[in-house]
């Protein structure tokens, strides 16, 4: 089997775009892949000033990751920091990495832009640090988005770099595209994100999500019951698409005609997405009982990580005439 890496930022409780565009595919890679799956707290303090949460972030994002389906009997599931081996392995690269490289990077910018007053060099070293996450494990395969293949395409450019100093030591990780749907937020307008308030937490009760969904934005053009609708541009219709499959065509028909108001047309969504989460809920509030266990997952998933990490250390001294 081929190994996969993927990592994600200590976001806390996932929410329906989480879901859909990255956790789903996480659980389906584990029939294929010996999965790497990684919760990157170091990146994370880049721009996070509220650490204090950092724990608690960890820890609701494991218990959606575990409660959606990632088994950490087929994958490794771990913090970051939990394997100190990937700051080493940074070091070593940030010598291979010419500073050019990193400036242009068009996310750099856009940090440096966005928190002028500490542009650190976490900001400026992250590519370097993502590409040792990925190398550490010796990841053949990263699921990507289409935006994110230009970070991938540095990492390469970084193995590529040492590889032709030190000689042949890592894979090229190569890319899965992947199908991640960009989940529009409540607003109808943005994508689905914690930071701007337009998103549906998985772990909400079903009166919660009704609530939630309840305040969605929908066609714009559609200001009476008595007005036709157009589903193709109603948020709530997208989500209809994702989690009505069996009655997507048939709402969309109603709406259409002015069959269906959109009130009733979200009541039969939150219907359909709690039915949906029932069982991720019923997981949850289980594992959430039970912290020992999830303690448990990240120090074996840290040791099983460490083991191989080691391994790939020890090669990268003894290529650099360390040992
Ligand atoms: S009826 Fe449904 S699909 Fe049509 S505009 Fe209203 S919420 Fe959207």
């Amino acid at each position: 089997m081929k190994r996969v890496f993927s990592g994600a930022r200590p976001t806390g409780r996932q929410h329906l775009g989480n879901y859909l565009g990255a956790i789903l595919n996480y659980v389906k890679l584990q029939e294929e892949y010996e999965c790497v799956y990684c919760i990157v707290d170091i990146h994370a303090l880049t721009t996070l000033t509220d650490t204090g949460k950092l724990q608690y972030n960890i820890r609701e994002m494991l218990l959606d990751w575990l409660a959606a389906g990632l088994d950490p009997k087929k994958s490794i599931i771990f913090v970051q920091s939990h394997v100190p081996e990937v700051t080493e392995l940074h070091t070593f690269f940030s010598m291979v990495t010419p500073l050019g490289w990193l400036l242009r990077v068009p996310t750099f910018k856009e940090k440096a832009r966005l928190q002028p007053e500490n542009v650190n060099y976490g900001l400026v070293g992250y590519p370097v640090l993502m590409a040792a996450d990925i190398t550490l494990y010796k990841a053949e395969v990263v699921p990507v988005g289409e935006d994110q293949l230009p970070h991938l395409e540095l990492s390469r450019e970084i193995v590529r770099r040492f590889n032709g100093i030190f000689g042949e030591t890592f894979p090229e990780p190569k890319a899965k595209l992947s199908y991640f749907p960009n989940v529009v937020g409540l607003d109808g307008k943005e994508k689905m994100s914690k930071s701007l308030d337009n998103h549906i937490e998985l772990a909400l009760t079903p009166e919660e999500t009704a609530k939630k969904i309840m305040t969605a934005v929908t066609d714009p053009a559609r200001q009476r019951r008595a007005d036709l609708g157009h589903p193709d541009v109603c948020n709530v219709y997208k989500l209809h698409e994702y989690f009505n499959e069996s009655q997507k065509d048939d709402i969309a028909e109603k709406c259409r005609t002015a069959q269906i108001g959109c009130v009733d047309c979200k009541i039969l969504l939150a219907v359909r997405i709690n039915d949906y989460l029932a069982p991720f809920r019923e997981r949850r509030i289980k594992l959430e009982a039970n912290p020992e266990y999830l303690k448990e997952v990240l120090a074996d998933g840290a040791l099983r990580a460490q083991m191989i990490a080691r391994e790939t250390i020890r090669e990268v001294k003894k290529k650099m005439g360390l040992l």
